[in-house]
């Protein structure tokens, strides 16, 4: 008998996760709790039950009826994850959700385990904050420990005179402070760690921000090959320490000296891991279901260079629009089926696929006319 799989959230991840699902024989049915009616992942056949994702009651309807609970984001309720364990198995374990949800629980792990991560500091009141910007000195970054993405938790201070704003800015939230690191690339792993503990890693790629945003991902990284075997073992000792089983998206910086940092890992499927729907023989998706069905886990081979780049809506509108065309045989272009655009909102994602050969340079060059015909215009 096939299982029913619940999932925290119903975004785009939840989307391309009932996505994978449907493909896999051992998975009969998806549940999605998420806010937003006709959310994503319900436009792909998923049931859904609407309610905010710490509504401790609609989760506990949802572990009544699902087999196994995921998440797709990492705000979820780790208490209440935690209380449905005796009706539902829930993977990553919320143990696991609870450390790396709290970026300070988070860095405290990673560096109690000897991985290694910039120097910072618990900030509880503003005198925390000074002597930790004398310590560290500028810039630094002050970060919200927790529901921050996209980089709306971090405030950068170039300067002493930024302390204070910085601090009031996030009004009362718990806080951390973090040396800056002068990075010369930002990486990442996409990792997965099966019930019985077995880890497989998808290779390094690189990763490209803009406004603390991811827009681009290129597969794979362009890196010397002791930097990315150095990156996949770091990989690797993180998923060891980390013990719960799915799919973790590994964020890190290669400093100047080749040096590489974590930043921080998403205990759940990654924006830098679309590229595999179609440079590998298993998807992310795929692979994190493997992973929480107790399955062995897939193939994480590229098979090509490919470039996932970030369609985002643009930042002086908001409100209904045309998704773009474009198309080519190495181009695939999949919207997340969001009624509404909003400033650098995730609307969707293209992968290039290099499967002629084509190395990162030719594909840049391809990517350069595709960017413009992929940016999305308001409804007229
Ligand atoms: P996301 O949702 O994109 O993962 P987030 O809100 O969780 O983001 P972080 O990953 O902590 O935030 O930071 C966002 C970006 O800010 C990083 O990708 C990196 O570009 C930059 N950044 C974060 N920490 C540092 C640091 N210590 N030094 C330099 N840059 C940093
Ligand atoms: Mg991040």
């Amino acid at each position: 008998m096939g299982k029913v799989l619940g999932i925290i959230g119903g975004g785009q991840l939840g989307m391309m996760l009932a996505e994978a699902a449907k493909t896999m024989p051992e998975i009969t049915k998806v549940i999605v709790l998420d806010p937003t009616p006709d959310c994503p992942a319900s436009q792909k056949g998923a049931e859904q039950i609407v309610a905010d994702f710490k509504d401790r009651s609609a989760i506990i309807t949802l572990a009544g009826k699902s087999d196994v609970i995921t998440y797709e984001i990492e705000s979820g309720d780790s208490d209440v994850l935690g209380s449905v364990m005796d009706k539902t198995d829930v993977n990553p374990s919320p143990e696991t959700l609870r450390i790396i949800q709290d970026k300070l629980l988070q860095k405290q792990f990673l560096r109690d385990n000897g991985l290694p991560v910039s120097d910072f500091v618990g900030i509880s009141g503003y005198d925390d904050l000074k002597a930790g910007l004398d310590s560290f000195g500028y810039p630094a970054l002050l970060k919200a420990r927790r529901d921050a993405y996209d980089g709306r938790g971090n405030y950068k201070i170039d300067s002493e005179s930024f302390a204070q704003k910085a601090f009031e800015f996030f009004s009362g939230k718990n806080l951390m402070l973090e040396k800056f690191v002068p990075f010369k690339m930002e990486v990442s792993v996409i990792s997965a760690r099966n019930i019985s503990g077995k880890i497989k890693s998808f290779p390094l790629v690189e990763n490209i921000h803009e406004n603390n945003i991811l827009r681009q991902t290129i597969a794979p990284a362009r890196v010397s090959k002791d930097v990315s075997l150095k990156a996949a073992q770091i990989a690797n000792d993180t998923m060891s320490v980390l013990k719960g089983s799915g799919v973790f998206g590994i964020e890190m910086f290669v400093t100047n000296n080749d040096d590489i940092l974590i930043n921080e890992i998403a205990p759940r499927v990654h924006n830098s891991g679309h590229h595999t729907l179609q440079s590998s023989k298993t998807s992310q998706f795929e692979q994190h279901l493997r992973a929480i069905l107790g399955l062995n886990l897939g193939d994480t081979t590229l098979l090509h260079n490919t470039i996932m780049y970030n369609i985002l809506g643009p930042g002086d509108f908001q409100g209904e629009y045309d998704e773009p065309e474009i198309s080519g045989d190495n181009v695939h272009l999949k919207m997340y089926g969001k009624k509404i655009s909003k400033p650098s909102r995730k609307l969707g994602h293209f992968n290039l696929v290099g499967r002629n050969g084509q190395g990162i340079d030719e594909l840049l060059e391809i990517l350069d006319v595709l960017k413009s015909d992929s940016a999305v215009r308001p409804r007229v």
